[in-house]
């Protein structure tokens, strides 16, 4: 059954514009991207074509700079954009986020020269980008990273593998943090590699338990030659790039996981209010009524507290424990919430006749990526206690 068109959801707004933002993805999500959304996870494909057109209509840049052809909108307005496209299909708001943070590091950190040569083309030119930090042997101890940046000449040589790549393979760039000093987070540098780059090649997909519209696959660097012009920032400074992209891509994906709950829970309250046993609804039972009234609680302080922490991050000030517990309460409510979707459809649940079980196998993903709910832990703890082993 092709997923519904995601409920509207009551949002306060800063300004019309955001309004009619928020308008036209409700639009653009409802025609081209919740209709395909079950058949093409099916059958894990790619909707590049709907990465075009948002592209197109201005949504792949939207909380960068209009001067590099971004759309100045406050984080508050771009994560609730994310959490709409995610409500009508996760491969689509994960992948505008993973986007997102793939075009930090030149936004916030390239120099002008080279922000006024790529980012136009990154922020709304319908290139789609990927960020490179995970490796086969080091994911939540990044600053461990074995792939080797070389100086040659003008430029340099990196070789080494990235794993866990979201658009590994089909991206048109890579944000790739590499290790060009000592050992630890003060030997990386990032770096901007074009998706055409002679050494760069993508292994087949992984085999993923969902989210299978999405690629995510491994990176292979084999001598890949790039110019010092696509070095960001300064030598050593790649981790901390690298960590604050984060800071801001995690926000992404909490609104991801709001989205996905929202959706799991309009289907739960369409198909309960439906469904007769013992003659009457099942939504009569207070058993159930009780679960929908905690999986709404679980999403309206989820979609609280991702919204604070970038009314934070719109000010201008410290953002990043909030940003951590943004992440790992929205996704672990997603996953709670998917969860009693398909406990409260029954038998019916557990079929791919109704997009919650896939809901339920994509959420999981999402305590996963940009940090593990452990890591964020870490982090918020790291804010009140200080570093471990002082
Ligand atoms: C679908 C998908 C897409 C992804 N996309 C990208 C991408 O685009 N770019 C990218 O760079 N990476 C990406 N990743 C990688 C992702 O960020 C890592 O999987 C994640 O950081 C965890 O690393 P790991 O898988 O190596 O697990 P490990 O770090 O090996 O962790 C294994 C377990 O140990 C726990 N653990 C580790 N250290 C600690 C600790 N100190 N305290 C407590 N528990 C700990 C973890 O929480 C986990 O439960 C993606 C992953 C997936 C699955």
């Amino acid at each position: 059954m092709p997923d519904r068109a995601p409920q509207p959801v009551d949002r306060q707004l800063p300004t019309d514009e955001a309004r009619d933002l928020i308008s036209l993805v409700r639009d653009i999500a409802g025609r081209e991207i919740a209709p395909k959304a079950a058949g093409e996870e099916d059958a894990a494909h790619f909707p590049r074509e709907v990465f075009t057109l948002l592209s197109d209509a201005g949504l792949l840049g939207l909380p960068y700079d209009s001067e590099y052809g971004g759309g100045d909108q406050p984080y508050e307005v771009y994560l609730q954009v994310l959490e709409e496209l995610a409500a009508a299909r996760l491969t689509v708001g994960l992948g505008v986020s993973v986007h997102t943070l793939a075009c930090y590091a030149l936004a916030a950190h390239g120099a002008k020269q080279q922000q006024v040569e790529h980012l136009p083309a990154m922020l709304g030119g319908g290139l789609l980008g990927a960020y490179c930090l995970s490796e086969p042997s080091s994911g939540s101890d990044a600053a461990s990273l074995r792939t080797r940046a070389v100086r040659d000449g003008d430029g340099w040589i990196l070789t080494g593998t990235k794993a866990w790549i979201t658009h590994g393979g089909i991206a048109d760039f890579y944000t790739v943090m590499a290790r060009t000093g000592e050992e630890g987070p003060r030997g990386i540098t990032a770096f901007l590699v074009p998706g055409d780059a002679e050494g760069l090649s993508a292994a087949a997909p992984e085999r993923k338990m969902g989210l299978k519209g999405s690629p995510t696959a491994q990176v292979h660097l084999d001598g890949v030659r790039v110019g010092d012009d696509r070095r960001i920032g300064e030598e050593g400074q790649g981790f901390a790039i690298a960590l604050s992209a984060l800071d801001s891509g995690r926000l992404g994906i909490a609104a991801c996981a709001i989205g996905l709950a929202q959706a799991a829970l309009d289907e739960a309250v369409a198909y309960v209010t439906g469904r007769q046993q013992f003659g009457r609804p099942v939504s009569d039972f207070q058993g159930l009524r009780f679960m929908l009234a905690d999986m709404a609680t679980q999403i309206e302080a989820g979609r609280a507290l991702y919204l604070a922490a970038a009314r934070l991050r719109d000010a201008g000030r410290p953002f990043a424990p909030q940003a951590a517990m943004a992440k790992l309460h929205c996704t672990d409510a997603a996953m709670r919430v998917t969860t009693d979707a398909v406990q409260l459809l029954g038998g019916y649940g557990y079929t791919a006749d109704f997009p919650v079980e896939r809901y339920m196998r994509e959420a999981k993903v999402l305590q996963i990526v940009e940090g593990t709910n452990q890591i964020q832990r870490m982090v918020i703890a790291r804010h009140l206690a200080g570093p471990e082993g002082r």
